[in-house]
């Protein structure tokens, strides 16, 4: 090829390889696992993505999340714009982060009192230090396929980037830092009983994702939460439920007002970003006093709290009315329907599985319920999936483990283009094999 025809986002992914690790700042962007080069952005507009070379996309990923009134949501650019203006970081409180604190808590009726941090690591990070520190025990539990960040104690077994990179934990995770997690299958709650019993009074936390939504999407079967907080409860243990991705996204109040469970602990980020960096925990004032300034468990950041992050987090929350929610859960319902269809008439076997309106799709006989199940599904059928959707106009998420996020901005031009991308895909998917792998 001459360089003219070499695509831009192929050229930009060559540069970018020369100065970053693997040419991208997050795994999973890299296209490991579904082959070919990532499509490098240029603009985001509703649910449109326009990569380097003038491209568009019906964008099914949406940052991972965040994005749940669509990209450059007039309301949100404006408050940033604003807050930008008035100064970009002062290293000293303010009023609006008070109002994204009053927000979450206006919400979600358990936290009484929040932190905010930077990403959803920092989050979880700091809720399991505070959750040690509160009880004054080492252990954890989490479960197998959840993903709660890049904390090195919590990378046991998790999924996401690293169930995509078939990693079963990192090296520079030292046996120390693990040690003390121990990790249960998902939706096993008699292995959780059984874990309590075998150490007792030293189980500081159960972390859990409120629903499970980095091996694909994976509902807590019935029961499953609400036993997880009789079972910590009885034992002493706090519950900390991870609602990075879930919280402000399956309704107004994350999983806890679809289906939740009163938990001790909180962990959001993504939505209440507003596509910023952007993070919090929270949970009752009895045991977020413990932190500091107030109490003994060390917790910080020069940049938490920051004016245009919050900016952008209050005004994605205050635009995120009714209306949003009615209009996530009837996108997700929509696009669920279009894989069941096209997949049906391509004859190949799916799940087409929820958890309010996250949604994703497995090549799988029987539903799956666990990290297990997950891997075992016909995962090689991906990457001919992926690829007919993007070659379609159709961005989803280059990884079978991941969830697929609808925006309340997908209008009927986004669904007929979904519509009429997904039947050559699932022709894709039949016609893969486990050999097969992308040119
Ligand atoms: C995305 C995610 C995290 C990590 O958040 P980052 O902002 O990427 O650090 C933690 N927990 C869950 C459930 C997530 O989906």
């Amino acid at each position: 090829m001459t360089s003219a025809s070499v695509p831009v986002s192929a050229q930009l992914f060559d540069r970018a390889c020369s100065a970053i690790p693997g040419g991208v700042n997050s795994p999973v962007r890299a296209f490991n696992s579904v082959g070919g080069t990532p499509r490098f952005i240029a603009s985001a507009h509703g649910y449109t993505l326009v990569d380097a070379d003038g491209n568009e996309y019906v964008d099914l990923v949406c940052s991972w999340g965040p994005m749940i009134l669509g990209h450059a949501h007039p309301a949100v650019v404006d408050a940033v714009q604003r807050a930008a203006v008035g100064g970009l970081s002062f290293g000293a409180p303010t009023e609006a982060e008070i109002e994204l604190a009053e927000a979450i808590i206006e919400r979600v009726a358990p936290v009484e009192r929040v932190r905010l941090v930077n990403s959803g690591t920092e989050a979880t990070m700091s809720a399991v230090r505070l959750a040690r520190g509160y009880t004054g025990r080492a252990k954890i539990i989490k479960f197998s396929g959840c993903y709660h960040g890049h904390v090195d104690a919590l990378l046991a077994d998790a999924g996401s980037g690293v169930a995509t990179l078939g990693l079963p934990t990192s090296p520079g995770v030292t046996g120390a830092q693990a040690a003390d997690t121990i990790v249960l299958p998902y939706n096993d709650l008699e292995a959780v009983a059984a874990a309590f019993a075998a150490h007792p009074d030293s189980i500081a936390c159960v972390i859990t994702e409120a629903a499970a939504g980095n091996m694909g999407t994976v509902a807590p079967l019935p029961g499953f939460n609400e036993g997880l907080r009789t079972l910590t409860a009885d034992h002493g243990a706090l519950l900390i439920m991870d609602e990075v991705m879930t919280g402000f996204r399956v309704s107004h109040a994350g999983w806890f007002g679809h289906a939740g469970v009163t938990a001790d602990l909180y962990t959001f980020g993504k939505v209440m970003s507003g596509g910023l960096p952007a993070a919090a925990f929270g949970g009752r004032t009895e045991i977020m006093n413990h932190l500091a300034p107030l109490g003994p468990v060390y917790q910080a950041g020069t940049l938490s709290g920051n004016p245009v992050a919050v900016a952008a987090g209050l005004a994605t929350l205050r635009a995120a009315d009714d209306a949003v929610y009615a209009a996530l859960d009837r996108n997700a319902q929509r696009l669920g329907a279009l894989f069941g269809e096209s997949l049906s008439a391509a004859g190949v076997e799916h799940q087409v599985q929820f958890a309010g309106n996250m949604v994703s799709v497995f090549f799988a006989e029987r539903p799956v319920t666990d990290y297990a199940t997950a891997k075992a599904s016909q995962t090689w059928r991906y990457p001919a999936f992926f690829h007919a959707l993007l070659d379609g106009g159709v961005y989803a998420p280059p990884s079978a483990f991941e969830t697929w996020f609808v925006s309340a901005a997908l209008d009927e031009d986004a669904f007929d283009r979904i519509a009429a991308a997904l039947p050559a895909a699932a022709h894709a998917a039949a016609a893969a094999t486990p050999e097969g792998s992308r040119a």
